[in-house]
């Protein structure tokens, strides 16, 4: 806590050119954009970093296929170059991944239309991925025998592009990154709304969620990146936009993994909707769904659930079908579509998904709309220029704000490991090679666990039984990601309550010991709150084990 302690003195007691509220993917980029370019910025979110949609996401980074049926070619080739992007910038957090995409009988279009829209989507993309191909059944049979071709006609194989980890670990890294350039970062700290003064500068009234303390953050630009409450706090601070949010909601189901083959398979839901059974770690993803809400704080309804499992078991054939029984982990989310506040439409499957951002020049203020995951590299550029814009200094890009390290660091790295006997070390219950594993969550900083591993090799053992995660991990994370509930730990820095069910997790001593390097003296009091609040009891979900 030593890290937080010292970011929450700090905001409390230093000017900063940028204020940042929420740290979703929006808000994560954009501090890292920010700092990346010689700005000293603040980053604040009332809960975890990425502790509300950017932790609910199907874990994809796409072109959005499905946005060709309204033609928004624009976005589409917007998004695909962002994907592009990403998998050339993050080569091993962000992996090029099959589609098998299955068409039902008496779907609304010939496979012949949808093979040619795969087509134009692969050239929208620059044809940087792997070409699409029509599947006959027979064919598709042989690729994946679980699939119930009695009710299709067809299939596509496309690529498109999912993050290996977790999205929350995803948009963890651009926190460090921007923290790495000096921005001061804080969870768990919540704006209740702010004021500019005399002087124009903006005073935001912030409240440390944990002790309960005040204080202020001043700052020349404010930026509202809070997603589905940026109308919210917009209204605190007496900002008029063009825009406002509809919400969406969207629900995953996390079952046993359904077949070892890696690929995501796509079919058309009974609402005609893309939907997917995606490859995590050893389970499987399978959603998602697209309703209107009004509020942004959503559960998974048995009407979710029985959607889910109903659609999945007609397209499979399962030895046996899948029941809530089978549920490991639920993922619940909403998103915040941007749309005029003058518009009428009221359906959000037909709301655009693009990102909007609403500058305020004599307010100096900024709020994002909308977004994805993968249009974050534009978000984050897009802000630098409307920093810009609003009159501050920008130092000159140096390369990019975002990415692995290069390829000499990784040659360095690559040099160590192999000294140090690592590169042979797969993990017993993942098979995954250590080596890998460290590189491709903590980048550069892996270089400080092998600085451990050397003065003592025993720290190369599994943690926590089942999961993947060495003791070398463990006092990093304890030191450097701001870890203050041990939710913050199994959900989002790692994908661990996804995985393993809680009454494994409980049984786990690794996991206590884990609890003791994060929260020392208050080990216990954190491990108790964690399953005593767990909103599904043991008995609802059955004994299973996982790797991530
Ligand atoms: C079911 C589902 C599936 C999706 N699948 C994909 C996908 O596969 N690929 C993809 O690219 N995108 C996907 N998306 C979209 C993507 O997840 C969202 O667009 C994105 O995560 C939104 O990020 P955000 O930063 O705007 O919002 P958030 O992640 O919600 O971040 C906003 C933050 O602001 C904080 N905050 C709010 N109010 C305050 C306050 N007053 N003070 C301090 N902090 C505050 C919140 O705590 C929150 O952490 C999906 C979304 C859903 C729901």
């Amino acid at each position: 806590m030593d890290l937080r302690n010292n970011n929450l003195a700090r905001l409390g007691s230093e000017d900063f050119d940028a204020l940042v509220i929420g740290s979703g993917i929006n808000g994560s980029v954009s501090a890292a954009a920010l700092a990346a370019r010689g700005l000293k910025v603040a980053l604040i979110d009332a809960r975890d970093f990425a502790g509300f949609t950017s932790q609910h996401s199907s874990n994809l980074v796409w072109g959005g296929i499905k946005y060709m049926e309204g033609y928004e070619f624009g976005l589409v080739a917007g998004l695909c170059n962002s994907r592009n992007e990403l998998l050339e910038s993050f080569p091993s957090t962000v992996k090029e991944i099959r589609f098998l995409m299955t068409i039902n009988r008496q779907f609304r279009f010939h496979p012949l239309i949808i093979l040619a829209s795969t087509w134009l989507y692969w050239l929208l993309g620059r044809a940087k991925t792997r070409i699409p191909h029509l599947l006959s059944l027979r064919r598709i049979k042989q690729l994946e025998p679980l699939i119930n071709t009695d009710i299709s006609t067809a299939g596509i194989e496309y690529s498109d592009a999912f993050l290996h980890d977790n999205d929350a670990r995803f948009v963890f890294n651009f926190v460090r990154c921007a923290m790495d350039k000096g921005c001061v970062a804080a969870n768990y700290v919540a704006s209740h709304g702010a004021a500019r003064d005399t002087g124009g500068q903006w005073v935001t009234q912030a409240e440390d969620q944990v002790s309960g303390s005040r204080f202020e953050i001043r700052s020349k630009v404010l930026i509202n990146a809070a997603g589905a409450f940026v109308d919210g706090h917009n209204r605190l601070t007496g900002i008029e936009t063009e825009h406002h949010h509809l919400l969406s909601k969207g629900i995953h189901l996390l079952v046993p993994q359904i077949s070892q083959n890696h690929r995501v398979l796509a079919f058309f839901a009974d609402d005609e909707r893309l939907f997917f059974a995606i490859p995590m770690a050893n389970r499987t993803c399978i959603g998602t769904t697209d309703t209107q809400v009004e509020d942004p704080l959503v559960e998974v309804s048995d009407d979710d659930r029985e959607f889910v499992l109903s659609n999945i078991n007609a397209r499979l054939d399962l030895p046996t079908p899948l029941t809530a029984d089978d549920i490991i982990a639920e993922r619940c989310g909403v998103r915040p579509l941007a749309i005029r506040k003058t518009e009428t439409t009221i359906d959000v499957q037909q709301v655009s998904r693009k990102h909007v951002t609403e500058m305020d020049s004599a307010q100096m203020h900024i709020s994002i709309f909308g977004g994805k995951l993968t249009d974050c590299i534009n978000v984050g550029e897009e802000i630098c220029d409307c920093v810009a814009r609003l009159g501050l200094q920008l130092e000159p890009p140096r390369g990019k704000w975002y990415g692995e390290p290069g390829r000499r660091e990784r040659a360095a790295y690559d040099a160590r490991v192999q000294a140090l006997g690592l590169d042979q070390i797969a993990a017993a219950d993942t098979g995954e090679i250590l080596s890998e594993r460290l590189w491709r969550r903590y980048g550069a900083d892996a270089n400080q666990m092998l600085d451990a591993i050397e003065k003592d090799p025993g720290l190369c053992q599994p943690l926590i039984e089942n999961t993947g995660i060495r003791r070398c991990e463990i006092d990093y994370i304890a030191r450097h990601e701001m870890i203050v509930t041990l939710e913050d730990y199994l959900r989002r820095r790692s994908k661990i309550e996804l995985l393993v069910s809680r009454s494994m997790l409980r049984q786990s001593a690794g996991l206590f010991e884990a609890c003791e390097k994060l929260f020392g003296s208050e080990a216990k009091k954190r491990f108790d709150e964690y399953f005593n609040l767990s909103a599904k009891s043991d008995s609802d979900i059955s004994q299973r084990s996982g790797s991530e």
